[in-house]
């Protein structure tokens, strides 16, 4: 059977199931270990016999839940592919738009090692791409060592000057050292029904941010304060759709001087929290 047709048939295949038509697509390239470009120029061979098992045996994992990029090893970001596993949270496409936010506000900024930081790194897709995208040093923490080493391959992959720590939250990083803090922590509301794609096969480390979702918000805003400087110039968090209005909130209390502003993403939901102090650019 040619490519085509096989790939249309696993594109419905999947879309019965209850999955991204695409998903195949990525399998099928994985396969064929070829890019787009590569599938496209395929299209009218056939597959061989071990290659179209394989195939089968992907659609099949990911029609029972595994997520695709567990089954190909990794997720695009901002251009860059990171290595993911089971003890990372996959990127997100929203999460891009938070490096767009930051590198917009800091173009052009210079900071010294351990000014910008990241909370929660997981494969590392903020952190390392924010150190290559502002050709600066960036500091991550992650609580999880497993998260960690993943991180730690992405950057021997893909470089960026990025020191790797671990500990919880805010905890290994000195007093009054701080410039930019980023993070995208767990949000997810502890009785939020998630896709089995999602809750049987991600970190729920990496997910689930307490009963309303806002647990490490507060934490984060409330512990800011011992590792900020006074001059900080940027805090910018991904939030939930729904959590907006109240991060905003802690972020305003906490830092009345500074302007606080609420972001969507592409899809029109609130995406992003921040607060910046214009005046204190580097
Ligand atoms: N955006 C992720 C999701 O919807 C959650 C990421 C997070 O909790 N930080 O699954």
């Amino acid at each position: 059977m040619r490519i085509a047709k096989r790939l249309n048939e696993a594109k419905t295949m999947m879309e019965q199931a209850g999955r991204e038509g695409s998903s195949a697509e990525w399998l099928l390239m994985h396969v064929l270990d070829v890019d787009r470009t590569g599938l496209l120029v395929r299209l009218s061979d056939e597959l061989t016999p071990e290659q179209d098992l394989r195939f089968s045996e992907y659609l099949l994992a990911h029609v029972h839940g595994v997520p695709v990029q567990h089954l190909i090893g990794y997720q695009p970001f901002y251009g860059r592919d990171f290595r993911v596993t089971p003890d990372v949270l996959i990127p997100r496409p929203e999460t891009e738009e938070l490096i767009v936010f930051v590198t917009e506000r800091l173009k052009r900024e210079s900071f010294t090692a351990g000014q910008i930081v990241d909370i929660g790194t997981g494969s590392g897709a903020i952190g390392i791409t924010l150190a290559l995208e502002l050709e600066q040093p960036v500091t991550t923490v992650d609580i999880s060592p497993a998260a960690i080493t993943v991180a730690k391959q992405n950057q021997a992959a893909l470089g960026g000057d990025v020191t790797f720590l671990e500990g919880d939250l805010l905890a290994p990083l000195a007093d009054n050292s701080v410039r930019v803090l980023v993070s995208n922590p767990p949000y997810i509301e502890e009785e939020e029904l998630l896709s089995e794609v999602v809750f049987d096969h991600e970190p729920h480390l990496a997910l689930f941010g307490g009963k309303d979702g806002l647990v490490f918000y507060r934490r984060l805003v409330e512990e800011s304060g011992r590792v900020l400087r006074d001059d900080f110039r940027l805090i910018a968090f991904e939030i939930g759709h729904n959590q907006g209005p109240e991060v905003q909130m802690m972020l305003k209390e906490r830092y009345p001087n500074a302007e606080t502003g609420i972001l969507k993403d592409i899809n029109g939901k609130d995406r992003i929290v921040y607060a910046e102090r214009k005046d204190c650019t580097a």
